[in-house]
């Protein structure tokens, strides 16, 4: 089995935006699905060089044409290569290989007689580098560059009689009714064919820049015309005609939904055209905005995917827009939303439940588990999911698959806090039961990132090493090592938090964590209404509409110590054997009543506000991540509760000398503890 998978091949008139790394990221998780299915893959990219914009910025800067592509060709590779894209085939319209395909192509067309001289005069977007129909316009400007005015153009040009394919193009949407997915494309592009089709301009007068006719020298090949061709020509048409053989119809080009139509209506009629059989499927997937915008350089709504990856690295980005934008429909982003992904997803979620499992299986079993023998109730689950998941990624329903994968990593957290396992390792007599335990949620985390490989493949690969996986990952294969194994002793690796909780207080992207805490803040959980994402506490939570978080968890909600325990030394700890405490380790904590007599923000932190509060005896400096939530002016005068015998910590330069306690949503905004007028500083609170 083969499959040859493409992107658009990008202008270079500028740097990609996170919008362009949207399709090349969502087309590799399909390659790299492809590769774990053990289907042979030929992954393409490329860039798209002969655009009168790309000529017109080489020149604004100086520099030669090709020159200034070879430069932007090393700035969309280093891109790509940031954000782990696993390309076959990097095609350049500028190559010898594409030249040579153009005009075999284009000389093809002629010979059939679909290619004629005529006059072409009408409108011209020079951005788009498209002409435009007058009913194309609005308000007399093209619809995706209303601050430019079109051109009015009237030149000598060869046309393609588009017109011509018309009815051969409505029979083969009718014999192939998965050519262009998702649906909602294809109602457009029958209604466009339905309304009928006019012949159009493939060649420009009186340029340099762009591969002259074959037949017509002194014509260049329109840049539409030109591009399109370049899906064939990388796997040798008109260059190596056996490897042409080998690969040509393209099994999918994925594509933007505003070049579909290019994609299905005018590619194939050239091909067609030509003789050659058309590719077997387009995807028009949709557009990434920034916070409800289009994503537009001029806009200033355009994001560099290279900023979201440093980050938090590159498979949080990759998961985020596989996962969290439907595959063909338009998706959002913003830092804000990101951020919370991040969190609830990876360090919350799998991240935290790698570690659990570490420290559980490091405290209980020195890190070696056995098989119980039969696969428990999470083997249910995980047969479940990986059926959903192979039926949504075989039709490019990306996001379903992330979910799928999810489930099982839902699961995975459930079944721990029903085992309790903490509890089965205090008699001896639950040994077994406990093996199985251990087993099952290492057995759940390796399929899950299995599973996951294709859209996060660096840290699916670490999350296999730590389960114990010995299969190098490129030789796993889906239908195999995605079932459930109930034999082999597995070897659990520990090592650092795979994705610490993020932390605007330390004022810079990735990086270790200066302090455990997102802000010097004790949190109270909001548990009625929010998605617990701490399985320990689940049993007890119900009766209590609030409680006081003590992070009993391994590496989870880190904001919440009541120590000042090392961000690199809280996944490592072993799990709490109970949930409760007893009273004198209550009482060992402090809290007293505060009065807030001056507030400001921190410089550079969106979070951290610093307060000097009377504490009774003393006056005291405090910081709380809390600057989301409230004005400093807002906050003197109230009266607060504060950890008043916690040690002293730094946070941005500023020693911060107890903490302040709030109560918080998971992912909102803080309130404050406060009292009324009566209360006077410094009373104990118990
Ligand atoms: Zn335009």
């Amino acid at each position: 089995m083969r499959f040859f998978l493409t992107t658009a091949i990008d202008y270079v008139n500028s740097r990609p935006h996170l919008g362009t790394a949207y399709e090349k990221v969502t087309a590799d998780v399909i390659a790299r699905y492809k590769r774990l299915c053990g289907v042979e893959t030929y992954f393409m990219m490329g860039n798209d060089e002969h655009s009168q914009n790309v000529y017109k910025r080489a020149l604004e800067r100086g520099m030669d044409p090709l020159a200034y592509c070879d430069q932007m060709e090393q700035e969309f590779r280093a891109v790509w290569k940031q954000l782990d894209c696993s390309f076959d085939d990097f095609i350049r319209t500028t190559e010898p290989r594409h030249r040579a395909a153009v005009q075999k192509l284009a000389q093809a067309c002629y010979d059939t007689g679909d290619i004629y001289e005529g006059v072409y005069e009408g409108w011209y977007c020079v951005s788009c580098e498209a002409f435009k129909q007058e009913k194309d316009l609005v308000g007399g400007k093209c619809p995706l560059h209303p601050t430019l005015t079109p051109e009015w153009i009237r030149e000598k040009n060869f046309f393609f009689r588009l017109s011509k394919y018309r009815d051969a193009l409505l029979k083969h949407f009718a014999d192939h009714p998965g050519f262009l997915q998702p649906d909602a494309r294809r109602n457009e592009i029958l209604r466009l064919l339905d309304a009928g089709l006019e012949d159009i301009s493939m060649s420009r007068a009186g340029q340099s820049w762009g591969i002259p006719l074959p037949f017509a020298p002194e014509n260049v090949v329109y840049v539409w015309f030109d591009a399109l061709i370049n899906y064939a020509a990388a796997v040798g048409y008109g260059t190596d005609d056996s490897k042409f053989a080998r690969w040509w119809p393209a099994d999918l080009h994925v594509v933007g939904k505003d070049i579909t139509r290019f994609h299905t209506v005018v590619w194939p009629a050239m091909l067609m055209s030509a003789g050659l059989e058309l590719p077997r499927q387009v995807f028009g997937h949709g557009w990434v905005n920034f916070g409800g915008q289009r994503m537009s350089k001029s806009l200033g709504t355009s994001v560099d995917p290279v900023d979201v990856a440093q980050r938090f690295g590159a498979d949080p980005l990759r998961l985020y827009l596989t996962k969290e934008i439907s595959y063909g429909g338009d998706g959002d982003f913003t830092w804000e939303r990101y951020e919370e992904r991040y969190n609830v997803d990876l360090a919350n979620n799998l991240g935290n439940l790698v570690s659990r499992l570490a420290a559980m299986a490091e405290k209980y079993r020195a890190s070696r588990l056995s098989p119980p023998g039969s696969g428990g109730r999470l083997a249910g689950v995980v047969a479940d999911a990986r059926t959903r998941y192979q039926a949504a990624m075989d039709v490019y329903a990306l996001h379903d698959g992330c979910a799928a994968a999810f489930e099982i990593i839902d699961a995975a957290n459930e079944f721990i806090a029903e085992t309790a396992p903490w509890a089965l390792a205090k008699d001896p007599a639950n040994a077994g039961r406990l093996d199985g335990v251990l087993f099952d949620v290492a057995e759940a985390i390796r399929i899950a990132a299995v599973l996951l490989l294709p859209v996060m493949p660096a840290s699916s690969a670490e999350v296999l090493r730590r389960v114990g996986e010995r299969t190098p990952v490129g030789e796993l294969r889906f239908e195999r090592d995605s079932r459930w194994r109930a034999e082999g002793e597995r070897v659990i690796v520990k090592g650092d938090a795979l994705w610490p909780r993020s932390d605007d207080a330390q004022g810079g992207p990735k990086g270790p964590p200066l302090h455990p805490g997102g802000g010097h803040v004790q949190s109270v959980r909001q548990q009625v209404g929010t998605k617990a994402v701490s399985p320990q506490h689940r049993e007890d939570a119900g009766p209590q509409p609030h409680r006081v978080e003590a992070d009993l968890q391994v590496g989870l909600k880190k904001e919440s110590t009541l120590e000042e325990i090392p961000a690199a030394a809280a996944p490592t700890t072993p799990p709490a054997e109970d949930q409760r405490i007893s009273i004198d380790d209550f009482m060992k904590v402090e809290l007293r009543t505060a009065k807030v007599l001056e507030a400001e923000a921190v410089p550079k932190s969106k979070k951290l506000l610093k307060l000097k509060v009377d504490v009774g005896t003393e006056q005291r400096t405090v910081l709380a991540g809390i600057a989301e939530a409230y004005q400093p002016e807002q906050l003197v005068g109230k009266t607060i509760a504060v950890v008043f015998n916690l040690k002293p910590a730094k946070l941005m330069g500023i020693e911060s000398n107890g903490m302040v306690l709030a109560a918080s949503p998971e992912g909102g905004k803080p309130t404050l503890i406060t009292f009324d007028e009566t209360v006077e500083p410094g009373w104990r609170v118990r």
